[in-house]
């Protein structure tokens, strides 16, 4: 086998083998290295994303909201069930199921595509040259060009160190073996609110304690205000503007201390999440002599379109400035292969979707009505509630509202907000509008099918100009 490819992939989360399999269709010579390994010793391609991140957290969102809707959703409906229950290390088996498929896929797509998968710990040394360190030791890649996806690592407290077993992180919390009777959060971002729910929903008392005094300052806050009511009515407690002081563990509990604005308090849960966000994944990643530079907070610093200081070294995903969204990530692969090539790849970076996979789903592109206050940006805003929506109602999902904010002169969509169901799928119509400079008009005079969550979406479009049909403007 040939040690010398186009292009060397270090990593194999959504940004690496998306990239890795982008260079091979157009035609490079790839190799994507990864060090993943699993529990059993084996390795498993996917990354975070699909390993202990957005696939895991989703199959057991939805298990723990089958089961509350057993518990509390069916009555409505007549429907009468008995003494309902939930089997966690069935739940947890789904669960794992899930991801051994996703993750042996990759496995398929690199065959299929040509991609090289070498399993062991990449480091680049410098210019085109890439070590890589595994049980049968080190070996030497050459390339012309290079590729850093090495991802992200969750951030520790110091005053809580993980455990891993009473104190743990995202991955922790994806694999308890039974319902915490209460379980503690650190951290009402978005892994606190998906997980928080998850446990909750299988009988958890929740508390989340945020360091901040406001509740999800990047989401629109009138959204935001909306999502605090519904997780209040859902039992999950948010502590806002805490400090975490301390965290004892013992084989029972954990003790977590805690200040607010009226004192020092503790709180006794039996397991506590350390979720505070995550951290670029470097340590080792680069020779010194390299080139490649790190930031304060060190991630790698690229420019607009994803390259180091370095020539034919590009970096993507979570290990660079951006959202840690996997679908960033993976964008970024594609332009980065495509300039490779020597097309010419680009990344939208105002047209990044968000999504909180929480019940009721809360997801958003483009500006907040914070952001165009503060920027002086004239706009108007259209509104429509699900309360309104036959679909919504039909399917019992009226909680939420999707909002729509135009230029106030030329109509240009500036950004969408939707709390509701189904809200993931509905910001991908926004995402194209977005993508094509559309007005509210735009999408106002674009037919919606009837009876569709989608229609909330056209009446907010509609409610711009204040012409909604189903509600008073
Ligand atoms: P990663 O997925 O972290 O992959 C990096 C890979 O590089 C890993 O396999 C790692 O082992 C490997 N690696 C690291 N260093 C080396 C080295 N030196 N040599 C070889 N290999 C190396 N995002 C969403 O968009 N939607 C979601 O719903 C979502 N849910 C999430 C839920 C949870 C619980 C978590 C933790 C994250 C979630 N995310 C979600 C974030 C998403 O997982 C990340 O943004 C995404 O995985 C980043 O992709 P990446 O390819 O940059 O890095
Ligand atoms: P986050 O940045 O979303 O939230 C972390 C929260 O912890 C913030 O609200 C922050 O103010 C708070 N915090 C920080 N230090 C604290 C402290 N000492 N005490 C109390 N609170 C503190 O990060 P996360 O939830 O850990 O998620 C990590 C990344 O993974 C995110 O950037 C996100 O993009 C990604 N992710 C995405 C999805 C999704 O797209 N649905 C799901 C899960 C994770």
């Amino acid at each position: 086998m040939s040690d010398k490819y186009d292009v060397v992939v270090i990593g194999a989360g959504p940004a690496g083998y998306v990239a890795a399999i982008r260079c091979s269709q157009l035609g490079l010579t790839a190799a994507c290295v990864d060090k993943w390994t699993n529990d059993d010793g084996k390795p498993s391609l996917g990354g975070t994303c699909l390993n202990v991140g957005c696939i895991p957290s989703k199959a057991l969102l939805d298990s723990s909201e089958r089961f509350h809707q057993t518990m509390h959703g069916l009555q409505a409906h007549g429907i009468r069930v008995k003494d309902p229950s939930i089997d966690i290390e069935a739940m947890i088996a789904r669960k794992d199921k899930i991801v051994a498929t996703l993750t042996s896929g990759i496995q398929g797509l690199f065959k299929h595509n040509k991609v090289t998968s070498i399993h062991g710990e990449g480091r680049l040394l410098g210019k085109g040259r890439v070590e890589v360190t595994s049980k049968d030791g080190k070996r030497s890649l050459q390339c012309d060009s290079v590729i850093l996806a090495t991802g992200s690592i969750p951030i520790e407290l110091g005053v809580a160190p993980f455990d891993f077993k009473k104190i743990v992180d995202s991955t922790g919390a994806l694999n308890f073996k039974d319902v915490p009777k209460r379980l503690g959060v650190v951290g009402a971002g978005v892994i606190g609110l998906e997980l928080g729910s998850v446990w909750r929903r299988v009988g958890s008392e929740v508390v989340i304690l945020e360091a901040l005094p406001t509740f999800l300052p990047a989401v629109d806050q009138q959204i935001a205000k909306d999502a605090d009511r519904q997780f209040k009515q859902q039992g999950l407690e948010i502590k806002l503007g805490t400090t975490v002081t301390g965290a004892k563990a013992t084989a029972k509990s954990v003790t977590v201390s805690y200040t607010d604005s009226e004192g020092a308090h503790q709180l006794k849960v039996d397991r506590l999440v350390v979720a505070v966000g995550r951290r670029p994944c470097t340590e080792g990643l680069i020779d010194d002599k390299a080139g490649v530079e790190l930031d304060d907070r060190g991630f790698i610093q690229v420019d607009d379109h994803c390259r180091t200081k370095v020539p034919g070294v590009f970096a993507i995903g979570d290990v660079v400035r951006g959202p840690m969204l996997a679908h960033k990530g993976s964008e970024e692969g594609i332009a980065v292969a495509e300039l490779i090539a020597g097309q010419s790849g680009h990344v939208n970076y105002e047209a990044i979707p968000w999504v909180i996979y929480t019940d009721p789903e809360i997801a958003w592109v483009g500006r907040t009505e914070q952001d165009l206050k503060e920027a002086g940006i004239p706009y108007k805003a259209g509104m429509f509630p699900f309360a309104a929506n036959g679909r919504a109602l039909a399917v019992d999902a009226t909680a939420g509202r999707a909002k729509i904010l135009a230029h106030a002169q030329t109509d240009e969509i500036l950004g969408v907000h939707i709390i509701g169901p189904q809200a993931s799928e509905l910001i991908a119509e926004a995402v194209t509008a977005m993508e094509f400079s559309a007005s509210a008009e735009d999408i106002a005079r674009t037919m919606h099918a009837h009876p569709t969550l989608s229609e909330a979406v056209h009446e907010a479009a509609l409610s711009v100009d204040k012409r909604a049909i189903h509600r008073a403007n």
